[in-house]
C-alpha cells in the first residue's frame, strides 16, 4: 500500500474541485503550492548542558484574502508534506467560515513528552526567534495546534516582543486571556464543531440519544466530548495515543478528564474496557469524531465504520481513497475546513480586540461564533446542493472560489 502523503491529498482534492467548479488553469497552477516554504534549524540548550538541534517549518500558502494564518504543531512526525497540507487547508478553511485571513502552518519536530518544562519553553523560544522576519499581525499569525498551548503561546509572544521592542499582541493568538487572550479561544474548535454537528444531526434526522466515538481526547476532543455530554449524548469510545477506552453504557466525560489529567490518559478508566486506538471507530457509534492526527480512516479501516456522521475535528484525518467510499455509503462527512473552522474564527476575533484593546465578554464572542460557523454551514450546504456533491467539495467550492476571486482581484489571474 502507498504511503499516505498529506499534501497529495491536498492537491488531488484541488484537481477534484477544479473540475467541479471550472477554476481556470492560471488560477489552479498558482494553488498546487505554498506561496512560501520556510526550513529553520536551531539550537537549544538541554538541561544536561548539551546543545540539540531542533528543525522546524513555517509554510506560508496564500495570502490573497489576507495574512496568513495557521498553528503550529509541535509533535516527533512533523515534516514538510504535513506542513504544507496544513497550510493549504487554513487557506480553504478561513475562506469558508469568511475572516480576512490567509492561511499559514507551522511545526516542529520534537516529541515533547521527552522534555522538561523548562526545555519546552526554550524551543518554543527557539523556534519563534527562528522565524520572526516571517511572522507579525500584518504577515502571519501563529496560533496552537497539537501539542502546543497558550502557555507556549504567551512565551513565544514574549519573545517576540523582547527582539520587537514593543507590545505586538496581535502577532500570535490563542494567547493567555492576560496577555490579550480571547475568551472562549481555549474552547472554540469544539464549540465551532458543536454548532456545525447541531445542524448536520437537524439534516439526517439523527436523534440526541445518539451515541459518539471520539478518536483524540485533547483540547478538541476533550472540549468537544464535554460539550456533548453535557447536552445529553453518550460518548461510548474515546481514544487517545496511548488506546481506547470503551463503554457501551456511555462514559462520564466529567470524570474521564479528571482521569486523564490524573493518569496522563484515557486507558485504564474505571468500569470501561481498554483496547488499542484503533478499535475506537469499530464501535457502533452513530457519530465519530476523528480529534487527532491525519490518516486516521484510510483503506485499511473504512470498512469497520458504522457511523451515519463524521466530524472531522482534527484536520485530514480521512483519506481521499477512504472518503469516496464513506460518501457512496452514505455517511454524510462534515469536513475539517468547515467542522474545525471555530479556532480559528476566534483567533481572529482574538486579533480584532487586540488591535482595538477592547476586550468582549465569552457571551459576546461565542454569539459571533455561532453566527460565523452557521453561516459558513449554510453556505457550505448550498454549494453541495449547487453542485449535487459531496459537503467537502462544497466546503472547497466556497473557499477555493473566495480565494480565486481574492487572486483575480489583485490581477494575480
Ligand atoms: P492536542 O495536542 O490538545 O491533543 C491531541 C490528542 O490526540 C491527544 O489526546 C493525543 O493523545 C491524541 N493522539 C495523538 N496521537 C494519537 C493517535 N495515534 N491515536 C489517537 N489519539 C492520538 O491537539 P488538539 O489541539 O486537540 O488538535 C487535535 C486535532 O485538531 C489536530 O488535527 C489539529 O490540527 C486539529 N485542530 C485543532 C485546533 C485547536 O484550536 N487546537 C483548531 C483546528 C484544528
Amino acid at each position: 500500500m502507498k504511503k499516505y502523503n498529506a499534501f497529495e491529498n491536498v492537491q488531488e482534492q484541488l484537481k477534484e474541485i477544479k473540475e467541479i467548479i471550472g477554476l481556470e488553469d492560471n488560477i489552479f497552477e498558482q494553488l498546487l503550492k505554498p506561496q512560501k516554504m520556510l526550513e529553520v534549524s536551531f539550537p537549544v540548550k538541554m538541561d544536561n548542558g548539551k546543545i540539540e538541534v531542533f528543525t522546524g517549518y513555517r509554510s506560508q500558502y496564500n495570502d490573497a484574502r489576507g495574512p496568513y494564518k495557521g498553528g503550529i504543531r509541535f509533535h516527533k512526525k512533523v515534516n514538510v508534506d504535513e506542513v504544507k497540507a496544513l497550510s493549504a487547508w487554513m487557506t480553504w478553511k478561513t475562506a469558508v467560515v469568511n475572516i480576512p485571513l490567509g492561511g499559514g502552518k507551522g511545526g516542529v519536530v520534537v516529541d515533547v513528552k521527552k522534555l522538561s518544562e523548562a526545555e519546552l519553553e526554550r524551543v518554543a523560544r527557539g523556534y519563534i526567534r527562528a522565524i520572526q522576519k516571517i511572522v507579525g499581525h500584518d504577515i502571519d499569525i501563529p496560533a496552537p495546534d497539537i501539542y502546543t498551548d497558550s502557555k507556549i503561546m504567551g512565551w513565544m509572544l514574549d519573545e517576540y516582543e523582547m527582539m520587537a521592542g514593543r507590545h505586538m499582541s496581535g502577532m500570535i493568538t490563542g494567547k493567555p486571556l492576560n496577555l490579550g487572550g480571547s475568551k472562549a479561544r481555549g474552547f472554540a474548535t469544539a464549540q465551532g464543531a458543536a454548532y456545525t454537528l447541531d445542524l448536520a444531526v437537524d439534516k439526517i434526522g439523527l436523534d440526541k440519544n445518539s451515541t459518539v466515538a471520539f478518536n483524540g481526547f485533547g483540547n478538541a476532543g476533550a472540549n468537544l466530548a464535554k460539550i456533548l455530554f453535557d447536552k445529553g449524548y453518550k460518548i461510548i469510545a474515546v481514544s487517545d495515543s496511548k488506546g481506547s477506552t470503551v463503554n457501551c453504557m456511555g462514559i462520564d466525560i466529567d470524570d474521564l478528564i479528571k482521569h486523564k489529567k490524573t493518569t496522563g490518559s484515557v486507558v485504564d478508566y474505571k468500569g470501561s474496557e481498554t483496547l488499542s486506538g484503533q478499535h475506537c471507530m469499530e464501535q457502533d457509534a452513530d457519530i465519530l469524531i476523528p480529534a487527532a492526527l491525519e490518516d486516521y480512516v484510510n483503506e485499511k479501516n473504512v470498512e469497520s465504520i458504522k457511523a451515519k456522521l463524521i466530524v472531522e475535528l482534527a484536520n485530514g484525518p480521512i483519506t481521499n481513497h477512504a472518503d469516496k467510499i464513506l460518501n457512496k455509503k452514505g455517511v454524510l462527512i462534515v469536513p475539517d475546513i468547515l467542522a474545525n473552522a471555530g479556532g480559528v474564527a476566534v483567533s481572529y476575533l482574538e486579533q480584532v480586540q487586540n488591535a482595538y484593546a477592547l476586550y468582549w465578554t465569552e457571551e459576546e464572542v461565542l454569539g459571533r461564533l455561532k453566527e460565523i460557523m452557521e453561516t459558513a454551514f449554510e453556505e457550505v450546504w448550498q454549494e453541495k446542493e449547487n453542485y449535487q456533491t459531496s459537503m467537502r467539495m462544497g466546503a472547497y467550492a466556497l473557499g477555493v472560489k473566495r480565494v480565486a476571486q481574492a487572486m483575480r482581484d489583485r490581477g494575480k489571474s
